[in-house]
């Protein structure tokens, strides 16, 4: 009991991982009963990180701008975060890409011809645009419509900072609240271990080594990706622009890494990567701002995917994408990719708009579904790293400006 207390949570979390892969495995025979008893765990810890997430993004954006006090400080920070998520996205989309194209002699050729693919009503890019600006107070909220709360909490810490003084109560009840809602999170936090290991056992014992086989060069294509778009972009900008090692960041960011990876969303892992970046140095009024923005629109892992799934698909139908093509993904991607809502699946379903946008078949999609929970918690992984880099980078410009 002593022991355990003295483990740090990222510590925890590697070991619930561990023994969720050892206890997946060797109920690979019993997979509906993971899903019976363990699963259930699972979705009441996930339940309760997307019961907190809502007001957490709400008053952690609306205190960010309020503490700021300055509506040309919130734009000059708004938008270099902007800039760093789309040039690295962009990046990451071609990584993709190459990636795919590098590899592509391995991949397996799958048989397309009785392939279907119930692709979700699709949103046209308009769609997505007109959606994040809510018509209602109450349903964004209800509905946990990041983006459109996102649009409601710049509007109201806005008006806060635009009315000034003689809102200091109103100021001081949503400070309060900020930190109540913080509290909360951090008790539903020390459960993450239990929650990791609930989450992640069924998904080993249901996909187990079986499955992966067929696609397993796909998706060691789209892991290594992964690897060098995290080693490559986020250790050298974190270094140049943030002024922190990476191997410091990495080690830091640990708990929040571990935690994307086994629950395959980017807005549940929101808490723990404000704690782990705060803990880094990032300012509490950048990272509060930056961060769930960035889990909401930042999305490089699922970018890398888009690219090495299109090539996949386009190999399995025997069709050979052109250069204009390539570009037109890049251009897609990076836009579906601040559409794709940072819970488990969501980048599948964007990847319907990409292939469209080059007149690749939706249905291609099924070749990967069985095995998207795996792509999943890679690509997670790889876009909370993105929102963390830019929350420490920002807040490092930030206060070389202010020095
Ligand atoms: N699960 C991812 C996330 O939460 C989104 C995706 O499916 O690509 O970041």
């Amino acid at each position: 009991m002593q022991e355990k207390k003295k483990l740090s949570l990222a510590t925890q979390i590697f070991i619930a991982l561990v023994l969720a892969i050892i206890v997946g495995l060797l109920m690979g025979n019993h997979a509906d009963a993971a899903n019976s008893y363990i699963k259930p765990f699972g979705t009441i810890f996930l339940n309760l990180i997307k019961f907190i997430v809502v007001p957490i993004v709400l008053f952690s954006i609306m205190c960010g701008i309020i503490s700021m006090r300055d509506v040309r400080k919130v734009g000059s920070i708004g938008l270099k975060t902007v800039v760093y998520y789309l040039c690295t996205t962009a990046v990451a989309i071609v990584i993709g890409l190459v990636g795919g194209n590098l590899f592509k002699g391995l991949f397996p050729v799958i048989a397309t011809t009785d392939l279907t693919y119930e692709a979700a009503e699709s949103t046209t890019l308009m769609d997505t645009i007109v959606n994040i600006f809510p018509s209602n107070f109450v349903s964004p909220l209800v509905n946990a419509n990041m983006l459109q709360i996102i649009v409601m909490a710049l509007l109201l810490g806005f008006a806060i900072v635009l009315v000034g003084e003689k809102n200091v109560m109103v100021v001081n009840a949503f400070n309060d609240l900020n930190d109540i809602f913080m509290k909360c999170m951090e008790m539903i936090l020390k459960l993450s271990p239990v929650g990791v290991f609930c989450l992640l056992c069924p998904v080993i014992a249901e996909n187990g080594p079986a499955i992966i086989g067929s696609l397993a060069m796909v998706l060691l294509t789209a892991y290594i990706c992964y690897f060098v778009h995290a080693l490559v972009v986020y250790s050298l900008t974190v270094r140049a622009m943030g002024g922190l090692s990476p191997i410091k960041f990495f080690k830091g960011m640990m708990p929040a890494i571990l935690f994307a990876f086994s629950s395959a969303s980017s807005v549940g892992t929101l808490p723990l990567n404000m704690e782990c970046t705060q803990k880094l140095g990032a300012s509490k009024e950048v990272s509060s701002f930056v961060l769930p923005l960035g889990a909401t629109i930042n999305m490089d892992g699922t970018a890398i995917y888009q690219g090495v799934c299109a090539i996949f698909i386009a190999a399995c139908y025997g069709i050979q994408l052109t250069l204009p093509q390539m570009i037109t993904i890049v251009l897609t991607a990076t836009l579906a990719s601040i559409g794709t809502a940072g819970v488990p699946g969501a980048g599948m379903v964007m990847l319907a708009m990409v292939l469209t946008s080059v007149g690749l078949p939706v249905d291609g999609i099924a070749l990967v579904a069985g095995v998207d929970r795996i792509f999943d918690m890679g690509r997670t992984t790889v876009n909370i790293t993105g929102d963390a880099c830019c929350s420490l980078i920002v807040s490092n410009l930030e206060k070389k400006k202010s020095a």
